[in-house]
């Protein structure tokens, strides 16, 4: 379940984090999109709104929602984050061939957290699970 965007925003007002209409547009893009969207594609959505917003704009408010626990950052060992913004426990089924990222609902898989901790004497704060296949519309444009 997604965060309902008034909520959001008292959160972030309780940061000390001052609201401007960037930042509002980029928050209620990431609540609305269910993609998980790249900081490019932010750029992309927004820009016509914003002509004055760069890239660099964009990360550094997704920042801002990462350190008031708002959004979270999906890293994939390059510059290609995509960031979600349903902090949720959830997982996901991604595509390899367009990169779409779906959530799922899976009972959290706290016996491999157990096992971890159990085999490497880590304290473990978390995991993260995710499948790959190829995804309807993909498929769909195979058949075809
Ligand atoms: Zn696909
Ligand atoms: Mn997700």
């Amino acid at each position: 379940m997604t965060m309902h965007l008034d909520h959001a925003l008292d959160i972030l007002k309780s940061t000390g984090v001052r609201m401007t209409p960037q930042r509002y547009a980029i928050l209620s893009y990431l609540l609305e999109s269910m993609t998980h969207p790249t900081a490019d594609e932010i750029y992309k959505a927004l820009a016509d709104r914003f002509p004055s917003m760069s890239v660099a704009t964009v990360y550094n408010n997704l920042k801002l929602f990462i350190e008031a626990g708002l959004v979270r950052e999906l890293k994939y060992g390059d510059d290609s984050s995509r960031f979600d913004a349903d902090m949720s426990e959830h997982y996901h089924a991604i595509c390899e061939q367009c990169g779409k990222i779906e959530d799922f609902d899976y009972t959290p898989l706290t016996a491999v957290e157990h096992a971890a901790a159990a085999h490497t004497g880590f304290k473990i704060f978390g995991h993260r699970m995710e499948v790959y296949g190829v995804c309807r519309d993909c498929s769909k444009a195979v058949t075809h």
